[in-house]
Order: C-alpha cells, then sequence, then structure tokens
C-alpha cells in the first residue's frame, strides 16, 4: 500500500507544477522551482530511483536458478524479492527492508527479463514490407534498398525507428536486446545507438562493417566513445559470410578478435545462401569458434551441426521470422543433440508479431509441428528457459543476468495471470508459455530500475515516439515504392 500512496502523491505534486507554469507564466519561477524540488525528492521514493525495491508477496517466482529455488526452474511460492539498486539483494519468504519501496506482487509472477538475442530495432520502420516475399525478396524489396545514399535513413529517423522498438521490446518484457544494426550511414549509428542509451534496455550494439579502413575506425570510435562508456551497453561486430564477401568477413573477424568482442553473423537463414560456401568462408576467415553468433543456423548439415558444437559457435533462433519469411524449420534437436547453444531472438522487421511469448509458442509449436511428437525438444520448460538463460549464457552474460541470483542485476519481470487471456490458475509455468501476452507484463525493471510500472511504460510518451516512427517510416515507404 505504501508504494501507491507514494506514487500517487508523486503525481500530485507534478501536476501542480505543470498547473503553476500554465497559469502564472510570469511570474511562477520561484513558486516553480520549490515544487520542483518537491517532485525531486518524491522521484527518490519511486522504483525508478529508489535505492532499494522489496517486491512483496509474489504468488510465484520463477528464480531460474536450481541453488535459490527449487526443480529446473527454481520455483519459490508465496515470497519476496528484495532489490539494491541495480541488483538482486535477497529472494525468500517474510523479508524485511524498512527503507525499501514496496511492490505489492500478491497474486502475481515474478521471473527474469526476456533476453532478445538477434534483432534489428529500425526495421519498425517497415513493419509490413514485402509481406509476400521470402528472405531474399523482402531483403531487395524492403532492405537493399536503403543503402543507396540518396534514401538512406538519417540519423533523427534511425532514432524515431529505434526508440519505438525499444518501447515495444519493454513492453513485452525483454530487458536485454542484440541490435543488429545494418549501420547505414555514421549518422545512422548515432541515431541508433541514442535511442538505445534513451530506453533504459540493456542492450548490445552489433555494427556491420566492412573492409574499408573508414569503416573500421568509425567502429572503433563507436564502441571507444558511446558503448564503452554507458555500463547497460556492450559491443559487437557483424558481418555476412558469403564467398563474395570474403574480404569484409575477414576484416570483421579479425577486428572482433582485436575488440575482444563477439562477431555476428546471419547463418544459412535461407536455402538459396548455401550456394554461398558459407561454412568454408567462415573457416577461411578464422570465424568459427565461441565468439562467434549465428543467427538462423536453419539450413543445416549434420557435418556441420558437428562443427558448430566443435568450435562451441552459438546460434540465435527466430521463429516468427523463419515462418513469415517461408526460411524453413531450424534443426533445434539436433542441434541440442550436438550441444549448439541455442537462444531467442525476435528479428526486426520480419517479426510482425515482436513479442517474446509469441516467439516461445512458435520456437515450440513449429518443432511439434514437422515432428508430430509433442514430447520433442524442446519442452515448455525448455523454451521457458530459453530467452533469459540460454539467451545470456551465449552472449557470456550469464554471471550478471538471466536468473533471479542475489548478486546479479535486477533485470526482471512481473507477469499478472489475472487478465481474460491467462486465467486461472492451473500450470502457471505452462501458462506463460501457452497464454502469455506483452499485457500481462506489469511491470519492467532493469539495473533495479522499472521502465514498466502497472502496465505503463515509464518516463517516455509512447504518442509522441509512434507519431516520430510514423513520419520516418511514411517517407521511407514512398521512397521504397517509387
Ligand atoms: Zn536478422
Amino acid at each position: 500500500m505504501q508504494a501507491v500512496n507514494l506514487d500517487s502523491s508523486c503525481k500530485r505534486l507534478e501536476r501542480i507544477e505543470i498547473m503553476f507554469r500554465y497559469q502564472h507564466c510570469h511570474s511562477v519561477v520561484v513558486v516553480s522551482l520549490i515544487l520542483s524540488v518537491l517532485v525531486g525528492s518524491c522521484n527518490t521514493l519511486t522504483p525508478q530511483v529508489s535505492s532499494k525495491v522489496l517486491i512483496r508477496g509474489a504468488a510465484l517466482i520463477i528464480t531460474m536458478d536450481s541453488q535459490v529455488g527449487t526443480g529446473e526452474l527454481g520455483v519459490i511460492e508465496h515470497a519476496d524479492i528484495l532489490l539494491d539498486r541495480d541488483k538482486i539483494a535477497k529472494v525468500g519468504k517474510n523479508l524485511q527492508a524498512s527503507s525499501a519501496h514496496v511492490v505489492d506482487a500478491t497474486g502475481k509472477i515474478v521471473m527474469p527479463g526476456f533476453v532478445d538475442g538477434h534483432n534489428h530495432l529500425w526495421q519498425s520502420l517497415i513493419r509490413g514490407c514485402g509481406a509476400d516475399k521470402n528472405l531474399i525478396g523482402w531483403l531487395d524489396t524492403c532492405v537493399f534498398p536503403l543503402f543507396n545514399p540518396d534514401i538512406a535513413l538519417t540519423e533523427t529517423e534511425a532514432y524515431a525507428g529505434v526508440r519505438l522498438s525499444t518501447l515495444d521490446l519493454i513492453n513485452t518484457g525483454v530487458t536485454t536486446t542484440v541490435d543488429w544494426s545494418h549501420a547505414f550511414t555514421p549518422q545512422f549509428v548515432r541515431g541508433n545507438i541514442r535511442a538505445l542509451g534513451d530506453s533504459g534496455l540493456r542492450f548490445v550494439f552489433a555494427y556491420l562493417g566492412t573492409a574499408d579502413p573508414a569503416s573500421i575506425a568509425d567502429i572503433k570510435l563507436v564502441k571507444q566513445t558511446l558503448i564503452d562508456p554507458n555500463p547497460r551497453a556492450a559491443f559487437q561486430v557483424a558481418s555476412h559470410p558469403s564467398e563474395s564477401l570474403q574480404a569484409d568477413l575477414t576484416a570483421m573477424s579479425n577486428l572482433a578478435k582485436e575488440l575482444g568482442v563477439k562477431l555476428h553473423v546471419h547463418l544459412l537463414e535461407n536455402i538459396a545462401q548455401r550456394e554461398d560456401k558459407v561454412f568454408s568462408v567462415l573457416r577461411d576467415a578464422n570465424a568459427l569458434g565461441s565468439d562467434l553468433l549465428g543467427a538462423h543456423g536453419i539450413h543445416l548439415t549434420d557435418q556441420e551441426i558437428n562443427t558448430l558444437a566443435e568450435h562451441d559457435v552459438r546460434i540465435l533462433h527466430n521463429p516468427l521470422s523463419n515462418m513469415r519469411l517461408a526460411s524453413e524449420v531450424i534443426r533445434l534437436p539436433e542441434l541440442k543433440q550436438a550441444g549448439v547453444q541455442v537462444g531467442l531472438g525476435i528479428d526486426g522487421g520480419t517479426n510482425d508479431a515482436s513479442d517474446m511469448f509469441n516467439d516461445m509458442r512458435a520456437a515450440l509449436g513449429l518443432q511439434r509441428a514437422i515432428s508430430l511428437q509433442p514430447g520433442i525438444f524442446h519442452r515448455v520448460a525448455d523454451v521457458l528457459r530459453m530467452a533469459p538463460v540460454d539467451g545470456a549464457k551465449l552472449l557470456d552474460m550469464f554471471d550478471r543476468i538471466g536468473s533471479l541470483t542475489p548478486g546479479k542485476k535486477a533485470d526482471l519481470i512481473i507477469i499478472n495471470p489475472g487478465k481474460v487471456n491467462f486465467a486461472p490458475s492451473f500450470e502457471w509455468a505452462n501458462q506463460i508459455v501457452f497464454n502469455g501476452q506483452p499485457v500481462n507484463v506489469e511491470w519492467v525493471f532493469i539495473d533495479g530500475k522499472a521502465l514498466k510500472r502497472k502496465g505503463e511504460l515509464v518516463g517516455v510518451n509512447a504518442e509522441t515516439v509512434m507519431e516520430a516512427a510514423h513520419k520516418a517510416a511514411s517517407r521511407i515507404r514512398h521512397d521504397l515504392l517509387h
């Protein structure tokens, strides 16, 4: 109850300040300053900047840590979580913290935030584009023309699209995203990263580069000046494995090693890419290894799956995108059998229903549909672990995120099962996968700060963001179609 009261008092004070500014704009300077101080001190009591937050009385906590809770999902019933600044301090029953801001989680489910391992955030601007195309047709229609400098996205447009996608991600409970950026121009990159930074998301920026020395210089500059100073940001280098781009791939593979970051490529997404001699060019670029991330990994032979396993190459599975682009179904049971790590991704504009619940259902459903086996890998619990746990592990971030383990970052979501799409209570862990929707995600915490609170996005005017994205999308649509 304390939380509710504090929140509503803060809203009252903010409203008073706005009224004074509006009605007495010629003589309000002193009054306005006083009220601003009050609003400021009030904000210290909200989850955004509070040093401690006590999430009290959750009906179910899925910690994803079998040392903290029971079973493979690390479950605890009727328990609390204490957040101290950006970290999880304690998980258990009847926790006390007199100075903490209290969030009442009675009847709710708490779990780690989702890790979206492969995305292209600018592509909210091309939602709905190339609806009847496969990957190649979609790229030719909706993406590749934008490399033409005459119609390339501006910094403002990049910001607009990426910012919209960040809201979509927070809304669905994603707390970490990997943004494989097409990096059309250096200006685009600036707008892209600024939007990611403003979002409050934990993010990895994957910069698509070439062997051109100017490209390499900008990648280094961006990492040093825009990524490294941000504690929520990390960096990857992006490229594409095909014979015609061997020089670029080799340059990016070398650069990734020099910078100590991962190389992120699209790997055999469409059957036509088998002609690209993908594995021989990856070998020639000395790219095979645990720092190689392959998005999709669909059209793989048995031998190639073994090669991935042998080198600990990691795969990002994007099932909704694969369905949309008629790309085929990933060989998930075989990858699992070989020991290849696989995480989940949203994959940008080819995923017109970009929510993680849909993604989990599609990942599960595709394997069942093609095998006629409801017990085939992965099971419901496996797919529920896939986004938070497997995603964090394959990014080598599991020491910080992916489970509700004390000491880790306070990146978590509170799910409200009391909605018409989710109730009643039968087997909640299963219902998250089969029934969950973004509307059930009531709170999203990243670094202990609430970015979604009681079902509402915090600190941003979504209407303004959508308006800017609409303006950018209208321009792009016009230039793509004419
Ligand atoms: Zn992709």
